[in-house]
């Protein structure tokens, strides 16, 4: 469970909220025992975007917490009411002060523990009037030997832009689906196995 047990039930004001599974159900759900009101919970959405400059991205240094002061890409919770495009410019605009276009959906990341998706766009910044939101302390622009890998805020971000540079290479971007859980490396990609044909 990655939520917080209500206190009151929001139906009916009772505080016998108990943890069960209903029936007909297969997962354990917050029941209001006086009017037997479910309260579903799912996860949140994530969006932000990678925005780029010709050779550099734009990071934010985070103002807030967790990992105050360490490095991210504009990225945060979903709205109701937007899309995921919207959110990823909101995002952008909020935490960087920039405008982004040509949004391209790049990586699709679950993090089944925290009850989280992350969905990041790779976009083209518009120009570069950029500066600090209220969520970051500074915004800047890094080349990839600039990059503070080991100051980087999450292994989401981290993998996005592991991708990002490699690709770049090649200049081909394909759309990857990634799965991250606790204290577990990522799935290795499926590499071609090497035959010997002189054997
Ligand atoms: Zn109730």
């Amino acid at each position: 469970m990655n939520h917080l047990v209500p206190k009151f039930c929001s139906q009916c004001g009772s505080a016998k909220i108990t943890q069960r599974i209903p029936a007909g159900d297969d997962h354990i759900r917050d029941v209001c025992d006086d009017c037997g009101h479910i309260y579903y919970f799912n996860p949140k959405v994530v969006v932000g975007a990678l925005p780029i400059w010709q050779d550099r991205i734009l990071l934010c240094k985070r103002a807030i917490e967790p990992r105050y002061g360490k490095w991210t890409l504009p990225a945060g919770f979903m709205e109701e009411n937007e899309s995921l495009e919207e959110g990823a410019m909101r995002e952008t605009r909020e935490e960087a002060g920039a405008r982004i276009h040509q949004l391209a959906l790049y990586t699709s990341i679950s993090l089944p523990d925290i009850s989280q998706v992350y969905m990041l766009f790779r976009a083209e910044l518009s120009d570069l009037n950029y500066s600090a939101g209220t969520e970051s302390l500074e915004v800047q622009l890094f080349t990839e030997a600039e990059i503070p890998w080991d100051e980087l805020a999450f292994r989401t971000i981290s993998a996005t832009l592991k991708h990002y540079f490699e690709d770049r290479k090649h200049g081909v971007f394909p759309t990857y689906t990634m799965t991250l859980k606790h204290n577990r490396s990522p799935a290795p990609p499926v590499t071609t196995t090497q035959i010997n044909h002189d054997t």
